[in-house]
């Protein structure tokens, strides 16, 4: 008769924690079948990773690289005024979805000439169509009344035209979703100065990131504002603005914020909402009833008080496991 074996107990919520160290050599490949065996996640939280601005302009950054090798087609950006941050405007609720595999990130740049450089922008129809759905779908899945396409095609006449016309087109399929365009110059004056006349907004992906970042600072800054990439099959969570913080770095005075709030929208896209609403819920209640703020915000309190105070509020929630 076999012994029985009783497995080592695992450290986190029944869940085995496995570590992979390829080696060198054939180590690399043959862990990778591993892993591909025994399937990937599909999920990831990341960090923004640096970029080396001496390399050639044909060089696409490792965070546009996961990007693209990923399809993670739809950046989606939800800018919301949030109880205890002052902000200039009040009642902000944006939902900015960004095209994020071509247009003008797709490193096409030369120089013709000495002294002449042509740069290309990418506008295909396909993967506007794909975006334009993503941004109807999810407006009608959030309950949202409207959606803006944010575009230049005064100027842009092809391809910001193609952009555009191909929102409409998706948009005669959502009767119920009001469709409505506005010229990138005027959206960002309007953004300014009335803010709350926004619903969802659906566009190219130079205009998403400089848009992203106008909402971003409309409701606090890059600390507060988590960003979620999606395509087919994988989804990838970060900060909304991307920023690398590098000056503020091992200080203790990034503002935790906008990090959490994405391992929250992770938790949602595992269908954790419990644990994501508690998270959440800690997150809000430092932000209003313990005031504690980082110095982006105007506080004192440092990120390890903030963390702190946040994991004192989870705690306080009540037990670890959920049903769920
Ligand atoms: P980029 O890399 O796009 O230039 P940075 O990383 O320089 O952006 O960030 C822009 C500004 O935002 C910097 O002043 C940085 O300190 C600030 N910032 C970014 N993230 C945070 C954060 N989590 N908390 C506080 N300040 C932040
Ligand atoms: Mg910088």
């Amino acid at each position: 008769k076999q012994p029985t074996y009783t497995p080592p107990p695992a450290k986190y919520g029944g869940r085995h924690t496995v570590t992979l160290i390829p080696g060198d050599g054939i180590g690399p490949e043959l862990s990778g079948y591993v892993r591909e065996l025994f399937r990937r996640n599909g999920v990831a939280l990341k960090g923004n990773i640096e970029t080396n601005h001496n390399l050639p302009s044909s060089h696409k950054s490792r965070n546009n690289l996961l990007r693209t090798t990923l399809d993670l087609y739809a950046n989606v950006i939800h800018c919301q005024s949030l109880p205890g941050v002052r902000t200039r405007h009040s009642n902000v609720d944006i939902m900015i979805i960004r095209e994020n595999t071509e247009g003008e990130y797709s490193s096409l740049e030369h120089e013709n000439v000495p002294g002449v450089v042509e740069c290309l922008k990418i506008i295909t129809r396909s993967k506007s169509l794909r975006i334009a759905d993503y941004a109807f779908k999810t407006a009608r899945e959030k309950g949202r009344s409207r959606v803006t396409a944010v575009h230049k095609a005064n100027i842009m006449k092809l391809g910001d035209g193609l952009f555009l016309e191909c929102c409409k087109e998706v948009a005669s399929g959502y009767p119920e979703i009001s469709f409505d365009s506005m010229i990138v110059d005027n959206t960002t004056m309007q953004l300014v100065s009335r803010p709350q006349q926004f619903d969802v907004m659906v566009m190219p992906n130079l205009y998403g990131n400089v848009v992203s970042n106008v909402c971003a600072g409309l409701v606090g800054g890059p600390g507060l504002v988590p960003g979620a990439n999606y395509g087919k099959d994988y989804a990838v969570f970060e900060t909304g603005t991307r920023n690398t913080g590098k000056s503020i770095a091992n200080c203790n005075k990034a503002n935790p914020t906008a990090m959490l709030l994405a391992s929250c929208l992770l938790l949602d896209h595992l269908k954790l909402h419990a644990y994501a609403h508690i998270i959440r819920s800690a997150i809000l209640s430092t932000l209003t009833e313990a005031q504690l703020h980082t110095a982006d915000l105007g506080g004192h309190s440092s990120t390890s008080d903030v963390v702190q105070s946040i994991m004192d509020a989870v705690q306080s929630a009540g037990p670890r496991t959920l049903s769920m």
